[in-house]
């Protein structure tokens, strides 16, 4: 096995808000962290358009800006980047383990920042038009579907829920739904049941995504029968569920039914000491870009103040950190 032998106070597992906001203040703390950021770099908000409920942006900003933002504010500092994926981890170990491949990283604790994944129906339309018409998060985008006719595909109380808040901006939402029986909660669908703006279509599979630069409709294929059938639309919200990105740690950390990862809240602790978790990956409820951050400052606050407990590094510096938040640094 090589190991590179590169050892660091804190390693931060992905780069969303949550991995980053950690990264600017762990940094600030001059922990020096390394942060692998994944193939993928930069979390859902790479695959929206534009974000304009993120305070401090009025004027709104593009997904993937707003993430290189965060990521220049922490490289500023001094985190470190790897653009990779993580392959295995020993966490239990102390020092911990991460591991790309063959390279080994070791460090005194580790931010787990993984995220989730909004699952998808698999169409080649619906990635074309992705961030076009195509949404996998309705209070992200419900606001540009004024006045619009769309669909939110699902049968669970994210569906429900998500057609309920989108008939704020929408004309007309209907829920396609892949059979006749809903996962969702009785209180959740008959709330969609009773909104006079929501329509149900069931026994519906959305085959296609028709529109070449936006969204014009979709295919509504019959699974009983295979029958198709088109439907005029300019807006597709899938809401399936999520996939927390937590196999790397299945058996070692503590997870939920659903494998979100169990932090000792209102810490974000986990389980193992020395580890800490913070955004989508230990969140199906809020799963903002602001509720993220916020749990990211939290995690390096906590990682600081753990690592200077056992004797590993100075907890004045992100207490300094953070309380010159309001002053000004300059570079
Ligand atoms: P979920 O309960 O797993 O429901 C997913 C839905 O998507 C199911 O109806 C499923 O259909 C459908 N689906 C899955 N794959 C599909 C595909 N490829 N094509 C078409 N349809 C597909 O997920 P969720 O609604 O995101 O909820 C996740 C958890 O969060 C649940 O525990 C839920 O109660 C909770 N939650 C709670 C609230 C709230 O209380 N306010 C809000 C949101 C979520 P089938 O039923 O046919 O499998």
């Amino acid at each position: 096995m090589h190991t590179d032998g590169s050892h660091h106070h804190l390693i931060i597992i992905g780069s969303g808000p949550a991995g980053l906001t950690a990264a600017v203040y762990a940094a600030r703390a001059e922990l020096k962290p390394l942060c692998i950021e994944g193939i993928e770099a930069g979390g859902q908000l790479m695959l929206t358009t534009e974000v304009e409920n993120f305070p401090g942006f009025p004027e709104g900003m593009m997904g993937p800006e707003l993430m290189m933002r965060f990521r220049d504010q922490a490289e500023r500092f001094g985190t470190t980047f790897i653009t990779d994926n993580v392959t295995e981890v020993d966490l239990t170990a102390q020092p911990k383990v991460v591991r790309i491949g063959t390279t080994t990283y070791t460090a005194d604790a580790v931010i787990i920042s993984t995220g989730a994944t909004a699952r998808m129906i698999g169409l080649e339309s619906e990635q074309r038009l992705l961030g076009h018409g195509v949404s996998t998060c309705a209070t992200c985008d419900g606001y540009f579907f004024r006045g619009k006719d769309i669909i939110v595909v699902g049968g669970g109380d994210s569906a429900m829920e998500e057609a309920d808040f989108l008939t704020k901006f929408a004309s007309k939402v209907t829920i396609v739904h892949r059979r006749d029986q809903y996962r969702a909660s009785k209180i959740m669908l008959d709330r969609a049941r009773a909104n006079p703006k929501i329509e149900f279509a069931e026994w519906a599979e959305v085959s296609e995504v028709r529109g070449d630069d936006s969204v014009e409709g979709v295919v509504l294929r019959d699974p009983r029968d295979g029958s198709e059938r088109e439907l005029t639309c300019e807006g597709v919200f899938v809401a399936i569920g999520h996939t927390p990105n937590t196999s790397l740690f299945t058996g070692v950390l503590d997870m939920d039914d659903n494998g979100y990862l169990l932090t000792q809240r209102p810490y974000t602790s986990t389980n193992i000491a020395g580890v800490f978790a913070c955004g989508d990956v230990q969140d199906h409820i809020y799963r903002q870009a602001i509720t993220a951050a916020g749990s990211g400052c939290a995690a390096a606050l906590d990682a600081e103040r753990w690592l200077a407990a056992q004797g590993f590094a100075s907890s004045e510096g992100i207490d300094a950190a953070a309380r010159n938040e309001g002053t000004q640094v300059t570079a």
